[in-house]
């Protein structure tokens, strides 16, 4: 097929879109290492051990995008039926164990930090749904279009390095850089899973929530004390929230780090890349940010 990359990001790498489709040359894809394209400078998609989960993203991508197929459901959970109140409770003591098994065995999202996310999509009749591997910038695509208005709340599991990790002139070795209580997960420096919560209504999707699970020098993040309880706990509190104005609320109350600092971060990459998105996509960038820094 005949068609031309233009470099619009890194010299190196060609300017592509969500879907690493060509931005100046349409139904042109990229796969390997000019994936990289879309997370230079952050995680490993110039790595093989990087972009073979980018490659098998962009095979779901093309699925969902020219075959009316929908993102794999890796696990699906009953609603929890124990709960007379309200029978269409979702089971979150068994979904939080299943995003701490997780934890320790997911390549995509661990090699692709910040890029690839697992996602439980929450749906109306209580039942919820986990999916592996969704990149960032796909994620609302991949809900509206696999469960339309059912879907009423998600959270994605990212994994992220503290802010002081690394960096020309960091001083990476500075004193407690090792957070030891989860009080303190936010302070995380080493790679860590990151949950953040996101509420809907009729027209888009807001974020809510962010809990950062505490670092693990095992690399298991199982420990029942400081990793799972904690990790259950924020979401039950997160299915107590039912407004944006309660994500707010949480969000005003907690540490500057938590509520500005990482998210800003996070959220202006968010944004970067999103410089070839399409409204929707940059609308979706806005709310995120608008939430996150007022
Ligand atoms: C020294 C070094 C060490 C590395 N170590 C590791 C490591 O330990 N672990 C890891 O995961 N990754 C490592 N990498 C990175 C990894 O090797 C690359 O990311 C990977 O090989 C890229 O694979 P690719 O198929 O995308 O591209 P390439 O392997 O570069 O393949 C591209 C192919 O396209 C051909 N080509 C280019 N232009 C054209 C054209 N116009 N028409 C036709 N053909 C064309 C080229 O000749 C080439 O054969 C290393 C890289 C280097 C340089």
């Amino acid at each position: 097929m005949a068609g031309s990359l233009s470099c619009l990001q890194v010299k190196k790498y060609p300017g592509v879109k969500y879907n690493y489709e060509s931005a100046n040359t349409k139904g042109l894809f990229v796969v390997g290492e000019l994936m990289h394209s879309r997370d230079f400078g952050t995680a490993a998609g110039g790595f093989i051990h990087g972009f073979r989960h980018l490659t098998v993203a962009l095979f779901q991508l093309l699925e969902m995008d020219h075959h009316g197929q929908k993102w794999p459901q890796a696990q699906k959970f009953a609603p929890k039926s124990a709960d007379l109140r309200n029978e269409s409770a979702p089971a979150l003591d068994i979904i939080t164990n299943s995003l701490v098994h997780r934890f320790g065995r997911a390549p995509g999202p661990y090699h692709m930090f910040q890029v690839l996310q697992d996602v439980v999509v929450f749906l109306k009749n209580g039942e919820a749904v986990l999916l592996h591997s969704v990149p960032r910038a796909a994620v609302v695509k991949v809900i509206d279009s696999g469960f339309g208005n059912n879907a009423t709340r998600y959270l994605t599991v990212t994994w992220a390095y503290g802010e002081r990790f690394s960096g020309r002139g960091t001083d990476v070795f500075f004193d407690s850089r090792l957070a030891l209580n989860a009080s303190e997960a936010h302070r995380s420096n080493f790679r860590h899973p990151v949950i953040e919560t996101y509420l809907g209504d009729e027209e888009s999707w807001s974020q809510c929530t962010r809990h950062h699970v505490l670092d693990d020098a095992n690399l298991g993040w199982s420990d029942r004390r400081v990793h799972v309880g904690p990790l259950q706990r924020h979401l039950d509190l997160f299915f107590g929230m039912n407004t944006i104005e309660d994500c707010l609320d949480w969000m005003k109350q907690q540490p500057k780090f938590v509520q500005l600092g990482k998210a800003e971060k996070q959220d202006i990459q968010f944004n970067d890349l999103l410089f070839d998105s399409t409204d929707e996509e940059r609308k979706i960038g806005e709310v995120v940010t608008k939430v996150w820094l007022s």
